[in-house]
C-alpha cells in the first residue's frame, strides 16, 4: 500500500487532523540521537481515545504495517524509533485523568500523561507518585510503565511497575483489554500486568494504567559527600546500607562526571574531589532528622567534605543540579554512548573503574553516575555526534560494558530496556531456555511481529 493510501486511511479513522506525515520529525528520534539514531515513517496517528488508538493497531495488523508506540521519546534505547518506515502511533492527545481518589492513594490516568502532571496531580491530593525518572516534563507515564523507569528515589521505593495496579492497553490484532484495576492485589490469573510492564511497545499499547499513591512524607532531607575516589566513595554507599539506614536515594558521580557537572553544583565542589555521594533522608521531619544525621556520620568517614542543604530552595536546586547531570555530560562533546547496566552492589567499585578503562581501550573519554544504592549506573562514552568513526568505537566500547555487567553478575540495562540499541543481547545474561521462552512470549502477543519489531528482541 502507499503511503498516500495509507495516510488516507488513517485520516478516514481518526480524522485528518490526527495523522501527520511521516517525516515530522519530532517523531522520528528519542536520546539516541546523539549517537547517530534517526527514524524514517510512512505516517504518525494522534488518537484521542481508546477505541481510535485500537482502530490504528486494527489497520496495521489488516495491511500487514508495523506500529510503532510512542510516548514523550525521552528514552534511551531507540525504543520508540522507527527505524524501518510504518506508523508511529503517539499517546500523547490520551491525556486524561479518568479519576483521582486522594482519601483511596490512588489514581486512574491515560498513558499519554506527562510524568511532571502525574506527580502535580498527587502532591495536590497531599500525596506523592513516588517514581521519578528525569525528563518529568517530556516523559509520559505510559512511556515510564513501557520501560518500568526508575530514577534515585526506586532504591527505596521501587520501580514505576511497583505503583502500577491496573493497565489499558491495546492488543493485536487491535483489541482493547483491561488487566488489574483498582485493585492492591490480583493474583487471579497470570501476571498479564507485570508483562506489559517493561515491554517497550513490543506486547501491546498502553491507553491507561491505574496507579497506586502514597501519603507525601513531610520532610526530604539530602546530604552530599565528596571523596577521593572510587574506593572510599564506594565503601561509604555500603556502609550506608551496612548501618541499616532506609535512605530513599543513594546516588553517585565519579570523576569524569564530576568535571563536567561539578561547575554548577550548588555550593562547590571540595579541591580533589573525585566521587560524590548524595543520599537522601525521607518521613516525618523527626524522623528524616534523625536519618540524616545517621547519613551524616556515616558518611563523614575518609569523606573530604559534607554538605547537608536545609531549606527547601536549596534541596530544590541540589536536585534540580542532578536532574541536569545529563545534560552537562552531553555538552562535553555534544553526544553521547550511555548505557544503564546493573551490577550487584559489592561490584560497583570495579564496575565504575572498568567503564573508564573500557574508555581508554577505545581512545574515548568515559565516565558513570547514577543509582548507586541499586547498583545501577549510566556508564558513559563521550563522542561527537558527527564524527562517524568515533560513534563506532563507542559502540565496540558499549559492547564490552554489557560483556563487562553480565560477567559482574550484572544485567544489560536497569532502568532504558533493550529497545533497538541493545537488541538481541539477552543471551549474555540469560540462558537459551530463558532467552527462547522470552521469543514464544512475543509471538503469543504478535504473532505477526508488527508492534515495535525489532524492539527489545532476544536473540
Ligand atoms: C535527562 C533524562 C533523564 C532520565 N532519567 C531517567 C531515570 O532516572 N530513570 C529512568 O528509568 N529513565 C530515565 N530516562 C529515560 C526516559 O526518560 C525513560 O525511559 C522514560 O520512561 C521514557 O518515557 P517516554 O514517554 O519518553 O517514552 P518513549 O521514549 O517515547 O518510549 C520508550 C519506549 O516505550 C514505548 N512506549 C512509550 N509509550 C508507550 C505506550 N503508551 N504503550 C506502549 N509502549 C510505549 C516505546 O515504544 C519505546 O519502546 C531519562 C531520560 C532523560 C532524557
Amino acid at each position: 500500500m502507499s503511503v498516500d493510501a495509507a495516510r488516507r486511511d488513517l485520516a478516514r479513522l481518526l480524522g485528518a487532523g490526527s495523522v501527520l506525515p511521516g517525516d515530522t520529525a519530532v517523531y522520528l528520534s528519542d536520546e539516541t540521537e546523539g549517537r547517530g539514531l534517526r527514524g524514517r515513517a510512512d505516517a504518525v496517528a494522534l488518537p484521542e481515545t481508546p477505541d481510535q488508538a485500537a482502530a490504528v493497531v486494527r489497520w496495521c495488523n489488516d495491511h500487514d504495517v508495523p506500529v510503532v508506540p510512542r510516548g514523550g521519546g525521552t528514552g534511551f534505547a531507540a525504543g520508540a524509533v522507527p527505524l524501518d518506515g510504518g506508523v508511529v502511533l503517539a499517546l500523547e492527545r490520551l491525556d486524561r485523568v479518568r479519576s483521582f481518589d486522594p482519601l483511596l492513594w490512588r489514581a486512574c490516568v491515560e498513558a499519554g500523561m506527562r510524568t511532571a502532571a502525574v506527580r502535580t496531580l498527587a502532591r495536590e491530593g497531599g500525596l506523592v507518585f513516588p517514581p521519578d525518572p528525569g525528563a518529568a516534563e517530556q516523559s509520559q507515564i505510559g512511556g515510564n510503565v513501557a520501560t518500568n523507569a526508575g530514577g534515585p528515589h526506586a532504591f527505596k521505593y521501587g520501580a514505576t511497575g511497583a505503583w502500577v495496579t491496573g493497565i489499558e492497553a491495546v492488543v493485536m490484532p487491535g483489541e482493547v483489554v483491561r488487566v488489574g484495576g483498582a485493585v492492591r492485589k490480583d493474583v487471579a490469573g497470570y501476571d498479564l500486568r507485570a508483562l506489559l510492564v517493561g515491554s517497550e511497545g513490543t506486547l501491546g499499547v498502553i491507553t491507561a494504567v491505574w496507579l497506586r499513591l502514597l501519603p507525601a512524607p513531610e520532610a526530604f532531607l539530602p546530604v552530599v559527600a565528596f571523596y577521593e575516589g572510587v574506593v572510599s566513595g564506594c565503601s561509604a554507599i555500603e556502609r550506608v546500607l551496612g548501618n541499616g539506614i532506609t535512605a530513599a536515594a543513594l546516588e553517585f558521580l565519579d570523576a569524569g562526571t564530576l568535571a563536567a557537572a561539578g561547575p554548577s553544583f550548588p555550593g562547590g565542589v571540595p579541591a580533589g574531589a573525585g566521587f560524590l555521594v548524595l543520599a537522601e533522608a525521607d518521613g516525618s521531619l523527626a524522623e528524616a532528622q534523625r536519618l540524616r544525621a545517621e547519613l551524616e556520620a556515616v558518611l563523614a568517614e575518609d569523606a573530604l567534605g559534607v554538605v547537608a542543604p536545609a531549606g527547601a530552595a536549596e534541596v530544590e536546586a541540589l536536585w534540580r543540579w542532578r536532574d541536569g547531570v545529563s545534560i552537562a555530560v552531553s555538552a562535553q562533546r555534544g553526544g553521547k554512548v550511555s548505557e544503564d547496566i546493573v551490577v550487584p552492589l559489592d561490584r560497583l567499585a570495579e564496575a565504575v573503574a572498568e567503564t573508564v578503562a573500557i574508555g581508554e581501550r577505545h581512545e574515548l573519554p568515559a565516565c558513570s553516575w547514577g543509582h548507586a544504592g541499586d547498583g545501577n549506573l549510566h556508564a558513559t562514552f563521550l563522542v561527537d555526534p558527527h564524527d562517524d568513526e568515533a560513534l563506532g568505537r563507542a559502540e565496540a566500547a558499549a559492547g564490552e560494558l554489557f560483556a563487562l555487567a553480565a560477567g559482574l553478575g550484572g544485567s544489560i540495562s536497569g532502568e532504558h530496556g533493550l529497545g533497538w540499541v541493545k537488541r538481541g543481547r539477552l543471551g549474555l545474561q540469560w540462558s537459551p531456555e530463558a532467552v527462547e521462552l522470552h521469543a514464544r512470549i512475543k509471538q503469543v502477543f504478535d504473532p505477526r511481529n508488527l508492534l515495535n519489531p525489532g524492539k527489545k528482541t532476544a536473540g
